[in-house]
């Protein structure tokens, strides 16, 4: 077989049948990216290769630091072609990373370029991408439209304006833009400064006078109102493990005092209170319907002298190994014991929780369809294997057929692809079992199967509108006219 050949990862005939007969047209549900909503409602252009590809993607930098490229090409001030051409001295030596298929990938299906990255091919796949990128047809909204995204969701602080998801969601451009409510930053009782700071934003954006403890959850109400308002369904944190320690409201009023006078509060107070504050947004998210995700297990920043550097988020994380069973399967207990459980979704990076999460979300059942969910594979686990053990995973303890699929998780628009490749792995699973005799060959089945969880059951499971299906004004003028 050629190198991502249209059958690409597609071992079967029949894996093939259900990958271009059912997966390869289902539009998009990106429900957890990073993507910059005002690059959106500008309708971004990219001036070169590198602005859209390598700024601020933590994956290449690290892949050529670890090749031995110098900070100056990765986060530093060199020119956008040195940096370009870094990345392609670089890409050969990243065989059997994921990164070696998804910049393939990519470059195949924004730009049509056919030959690999190197050295020798840059100047020429520079050109070509950089004279593609001056058309009409690579604007930000250009790119959602041609990966058939019809909807996307951003990652957002609370006290961050939605102004520029209005005015996309107003304009009706073939697609929707929600935002994600996801206030880590509410959390950091631990570092009083940023904190003191944080809690002003949230004053200014909650215009509610932040006096107390109890007018803190109310301002975050609020904003919680706010996002619900401009269609958001969906919240999200990023925690090394769940928190579910005992925590009074008097004892929450009395660490959220402290850290606002500038006394940072002690590991196990942190925890008392971020457990109070978990409890609290899962009840605001189960009243509004909304689906809460938990991202867990990331160990951050543990380079301490690169982050210096370079600053956090530059590619400095790791696999974090802290017990997970015990804390996450409380946190549920807690909320379904007070009927307050909201839809959820929760990414493990430890390989090692795969079947801790899945069981622990199979135990948390009710009317609504897979109403807890084993995520898709996450950062270090979204390649080729980590996206068979999570379905394997999650086959074999639970209904994969209700799973809602995948994510791009990314702050670039050159990641859509990353849906494809999932979509590729999941039909040469099935098509794996087919061929072996332990699924039968029904293609119907199968294919409503793997085209539920390309699109239609996130659909279903979030709730989010999607775009207006109604036959645009141009269309229904020209309707009129025969
Ligand atoms: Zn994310």
């Amino acid at each position: 077989m050629h190198f991502l050949s249209e059958d690409f990862l597609l071992h079967s005939d029949f894996a093939r049948r259900l990958y271009h007969g059912f997966a390869a047209n289902a539009p998009l549900l990106d429900f957890h990216s990073h993507l910059p909503a005002d690059d959106i409602s500008s309708d971004r252009r990219f001036h070169d290769l590198t602005e859209i590809w390598l700024e601020g993607d933590h994956y290449k930098w690290r892949a050529m630091r670890a090749h031995g490229v110098a900070e100056s090409l990765c986060t530093g001030d060199a020119s956008p072609y040195e940096k370009f051409l870094a990345w392609a001295r670089t890409l050969p030596y990243t065989l059997r990373n994921p990164l070696y298929h998804w910049a393939h990938l990519e470059l195949k299906r924004y730009f049509q370029v056919e030959e690999a990255l190197d050295e020798r091919t840059a100047k020429r796949v520079w050109e070509r991408a950089n004279s593609l990128l001056a058309d009409d047809g690579f604007t930000a909204q250009a790119i959602l439209r041609r990966f058939s995204v019809q909807v996307a969701c951003t990652s957002n602080d609370p006290c961050e304006s939605l102004d520029a998801h209005a005015a996309i969601n107003r304009a009706e451009l073939g697609f929707r833009v929600y935002p994600t409510f996801r206030p880590d930053n509410a959390l950091r009782v631990g570092h009083p400064q940023s904190f003191a700071a944080w809690v002003q934003r949230l004053t200014e954006a909650s215009n509610v006078d932040i006096g107390s403890f109890a007018a803190f959850v109310r301002a975050l109400q609020r904003r919680h109102e706010y996002f619900h308002e401009h269609g958001a369904r969906l919240s999200d944190h990023g925690l090394p493990y769940c928190y579910a320690s005992p925590c009074s409201e008097s004892q929450a009023e009395e660490i959220f005092t402290r850290a606002r006078a500038g006394v940072a509060a002690s590991p196990a107070e942190q925890e008392q209170f971020a457990s109070l504050l978990m409890l609290f947004f899962a009840r605001l998210d189960a009243a509004r319907g909304w689906t809460k995700q938990l991202h867990l297990g990331a160990l951050r920043g543990v380079n301490t002298q690169a982050v210096a550097r370079c600053g956090a988020d530059g590619g400095f994380d790791a696999v974090g190994d802290w017990p997970q069973a015990e804390r996450l399967a409380a946190y549920l207990d807690l909320l379904e014991r007070e009927s307050a459980l909201p839809k959820m979704v929760v990414y493990n990076l430890n390989p090692a929780d795969n079947y801790v999460f899945a069981t622990i979300a199979g135990a948390f059942t009710d009317r609504c369809p897979g109403k807890i969910q084993l995520g898709s594979a996450w950062w270090f686990l979204d390649q080729k294997d980590g996206i068979e053990a999570q379905l394997n995973a999650l086959s074999r303890t639970g209904l994969l057929a209700h799973f809602v699929g995948m994510v791009t998780d990314s702050r670039s628009f050159m990641s859509f692809p990353r849906h494809e490749y999932f979509r590729r792995i999941l039909c040469d699973v099935i098509g794996r079992d087919v061929e072996n005799g332990e699924l039968p060959e029904d293609e119907a089945w199968l294919g409503k199967v793997v085209r539920n969880i390309c699109f239609e059951n996130a659909r279903d499971y979030l709730g989010l509108e999607t775009p207006n299906l109604r036959p645009s004004k141009a269309q229904a003028a020209e309707h009129a006219n025969r």
